[in-house]
């Protein structure tokens, strides 16, 4: 059924105006909204919420996440204490990814699903890992994500970390997803995939017409490992191999790239995500956009859904290293509609909405809008959020699925993955 928001309060997210407004929803993949004047008028067959006094604004997306590692939250602490990245990765996620079974993934992804939906999310950048069930994860993650209502655009993270027959079957599970969806050649980073690997990624991303998908530089040690084995900088080698030539590609974090890389990226019109509040996690250094060029849009790296939380963290964590003010702040968390748009990929047209429930003790206008994002609006204030011209939360529940089934689910997975580790 399609959706009429009747007495909007509704804010264009490019020019940020203000309009009060009957919203008609149009139902569908890339659907449009409509201003009806008359509520006499309106379609019999829509569902119509009066949301007299919310605002109401396009739906937001992540640039880049992990449903992998949603049931990690509570988790036992690693059988030895994480020293520097590497041993965060070999002690945590790497252990934790490879006791990922069939079940576990579905409710990785509900979980994320679900966390996406009710922070406002209606899009998901997703980066994949399972090395022990690799054959059909995507479609597992895919389902998932469409039960609750989610448009996404997923990959499965290549890698040799676990040898080239793990690497062999990552190529073929992306190859056979990308027969039929659309989705991105995904690659964990330089330092775990091999010139031979990489080239049949690349490869791969030519022959489907997608990009690639990888974490670059995001701790010192992925520079330092490039320079040893390859003689060549991350960017500089992942240009040589072509992974660059495609506009589709997303570079996540970029944190030590030197100038030179920097010019690369520019150049080359790729993406980079920024994750902030990962960084400060993984204590590895500070997000500087300068000399990256305007392709950057912003992520949650898997530590949650909330992507106004992503905009604020990456608004205060820039203030002493990054050239960031208030629009910036609010330009990267948007690019990401300009990424998936540019591109042409189907799931983030103009009826994907959210209903914001804002009790601001201030006036809430065109010209302070900004303010009220970066200080006082968080997901809490969520009340429905509509994908593809579908209600999917109404009154912060989920319509598409049971919650407390669903939760259910994830907490008897969370317990089994737990037991494994
Ligand atoms: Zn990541």
């Amino acid at each position: 059924m399609s959706v009429i928001l009747k007495n909007a309060h509704y804010i264009d997210w490019k020019t940020l105006s203000f309009t009060r407004a009957h919203l008609f929803i149009e139902k569908g993949k890339n659907g449009k909204i409509h201003f009806l004047d008359d509520p006499e008028k309106f379609p019999l067959d829509a569902d119509i919420l009066d949301v007299q006094g919310k605002l109401v604004t396009k739906a937001f997306a992540v640039g880049h996440h992990h449903a992998y590692s949603a049931l990690s939250r509570g988790m036992p602490a690693p059988r030895k204490a994480p020293r520097n990245f590497y041993e965060i990765l070999k002690y945590i996620w790497w252990s934790l990814d490879k006791a990922l079974d069939k079940d576990m993934v579905e409710a990785s992804a509900l979980a994320t699903a679900m966390a996406c939906a009710k922070a406002g999310a209606t899009f998901v950048i997703d980066h994949h890992a399972s090395p022990n069930f690799i054959a059909g994860s995507l479609n597992v993650l895919s389902e998932a994500f469409e039960k609750v209502g989610i448009s996404h655009l997923l990959c499965y993270e290549i890698s040799d970390r676990d040898g080239l027959d793990k690497a062999q079957q990552g190529l073929d599970e992306t190859a056979s997803y990308l027969e039929h969806h659309q989705g991105l050649v995904g690659l964990h980073a330089a330092f775990t995939v091999g010139n031979d690997t990489l080239k049949q990624a690349v490869e791969l991303a030519g022959k489907y017409h997608a990009g690639i998908h990888i974490h670059v530089a995001e701790d010192l040690f992925d520079e330092k490992d490039s320079l040893k084995k390859y003689h060549q900088r991350v960017v500089q080698r992942l240009y040589s191999a072509g992974a660059l030539a495609f506009k589709k590609t997303i570079l996540a974090h970029c944190l030590h790239v030197d100038n030179t890389e920097r010019e690369i990226i520019k150049n080359s019109r790729v993406w980079v995500v920024q994750n902030t509040e990962s960084n400060l996690n993984n204590s590895v250094g500070f997000f500087r956009s300068r000399g990256l060029g305007e392709h950057i849009m912003l992520g949650t790296d898997g530590m949650h859904s909330d992507m106004i939380r992503s905009a604020q963290a990456a608004y205060f964590g820039g203030q002493p290293f990054d050239d960031i003010d208030f629009s910036e702040a609010y330009r990267r968390f948007r690019n990401v509609h300009k990424y998936l748009n540019d591109n042409e990929f189907i799931g983030d047209g103009e009826n994907n909405l959210v209903v914001l429930d804002y009790d601001s003790p201030t006036e809430i206008n065109a010209d302070n809008f900004l303010g009220h994002f970066l200080f006082g609006l968080r997901a809490g204030h969520v009340e429905h959020v509509i994908s593809d011209g579908e209600l999917i939360v109404k009154d912060r529940k989920l319509k598409k699925i049971n919650e407390e089934d669903v939760l259910a689910f994830t907490r008897e997975q969370g317990r089994r993955l737990w037991e494994k580790l």
